[in-house]
């Protein structure tokens, strides 16, 4: 038995797991945030109980330092050495990190090299590992990528129709975020339904805030709707996706607007808050959609018809699948997306019941007909626990 983390660092927050593996039961979660500023906020839920404190954290070393002080005062772990493993959820492994590794100089140096990919996350990722590295300089630590489950996506998948060299030089191409979600739905779908990894093809959708589609063939990432960036794909909170990038040249043009202006408009201003003028969040949209309110109503249809699409080409894509995968907060939570997604895809002999599918909440279950000609499943991800998974991998393999 080993107790393991699964860190998850923000430039401001922490979000973390505490497992006891491999029975993979979870002892403790919790969060820091605002770290750095004022009231910064502690919480933890552990054994039934909740705690949450508001004090000053000003970097993340103290952040980790409250969190340990925390597990060991709660009873959670006895000692801070109890904590054999860490995953880190590092972000962008760009193409060279196609699986998780376990902390190295060359992996540390690598990881460096790739900050232009994801120049907010990707420091975070280190800030975090460093802070963790420093509390528990004897644990196992391990790098977890949101890119490297997609590393398998073939190159006609992942290249863009520009110039040639913008790949060579520069490394533009799709790379896919989401991973540790898409590969976690793959695993359970294939546990649940008692198939081999290599025998699964499905259509995995998180849709969550941030929102992304995976074709999943042979039990690989195969396309994924987000791209150089997690601004690419299907519409989201803020971010609008897919859109003619002549846009972006017609935009700065008329308005004089810099590249800032444009990257916060397409990731902050688009989306449901966008289209709906009203917010990010998809129940206030359905909220409003139910009383009438038109521009809700559009953006709804928007973010449906956005889903069903890239559903759709995937599965042409893949010569045909054998489920489709909900996950996410919108996914895990909303029947009613989850409802007009699935008519929009009955030419598929997709089947979903209201009996099967209404209300169903934030737990697994196969939504289809018997008669549905490919099944569609409810899985909540638990990306937190790849991470952990990962990191006791890494402390087996090498004790
Ligand atoms: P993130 O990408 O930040 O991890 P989440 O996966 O938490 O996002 O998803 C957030 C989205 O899920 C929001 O649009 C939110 O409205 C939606 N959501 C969460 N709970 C519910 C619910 N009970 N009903 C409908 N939508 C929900």
């Amino acid at each position: 038995m080993a107790i393991v983390m699964s860190v998850n660092a923000g430039s401001s927050s922490f979000k973390f797991q505490v497992f006891e593996m491999p029975e993979e039961k979870v002892l403790a979660q919790g969060n820091v945030e605002r770290i750095g500023l004022e009231n910064s906020i502690f919480g933890m839920k552990f054994n039934g109980q909740k705690i949450k404190e508001v004090m000053d954290i000003p970097d993340h070393g103290v952040a980790v330092k409250k969190i340990m002080s925390a597990l060991v005062d709660n009873k959670i772990v006895e000692h801070l050495d109890d904590i054999q493993a860490v995953g880190h959820r590092m972000v962008h492994g760009g193409e060279y990190f196609d699986h998780s590794v376990k902390e190295s100089q060359e992996a540390i140096d690598k990881f460096i090299e790739l900050t232009d990919l994801a120049p907010l996350h990707n420091p975070a990722g280190l800030l975090g590992y460093r802070s963790f590295k420093e509390a528990l300089p004897h644990a196992s630590h391990t790098f977890v990528f949101d890119t490297a489950f997609h590393q398998s996506m073939p190159k006609e998948n992942y290249l863009y129709p520009i110039p040639y060299e913008y790949y060579e030089n520069d490394k533009i191409r799709r790379y896919g975020m989401h991973g540790t979600s898409h590969l976690y739905l793959t695993q359970r779908y294939a546990e649940l339904t008692g198939k081999k990894i290599e025998d699964v093809n499905i259509v995995t959708c998180h849709l969550g805030n941030g929102g992304s589609i995976t074709a999943v063939k042979n039990g690989k990432s195969f396309k994924t709707s987000m791209g150089f960036t997690p601004l690419a794909g299907i519409m989201m909170g803020t971010r609008c996706g897919d859109i003619d990038p002549a846009i972006i040249v017609y935009l700065q043009k008329k308005y004089g607007y810099t590249y800032e202006d444009i990257d916060n408009i397409l990731n902050k201003k688009s989306g449901f808050l966008g289209v709906s003028g009203i917010s990010s969040d998809s129940r206030d949209i359905e909220d409003a959609a139910a009383e009438g309110n038109e521009r809700a109503i559009l953006a709804e249809k928007m973010f449906n018809n956005r889903v069903i699409e890239t559903v759709s080409g995937y599965i042409g894509l893949m010569g045909g699948a054998d489920a489709i995968v909900f996950a996410g907060g919108i996914g895990e939570n909303s029947w009613l997306h989850r409802k007009e997604i699935c008519d929009g895809l009955s030419v598929f002999g997709v089947e979903v019941l209201d009996e099967l599918n209404k209300d169903v909440r934030g737990v697994e279950k196969k939504l289809s007909s018997e008669a549905s000609k490919m099944e569609v499943w409810l899985i909540p991800t638990d990306e937190e626990l790849v991470m952990a998974r990962d990191a006791y991998k890494d402390l087996m393999e090498n004790a």
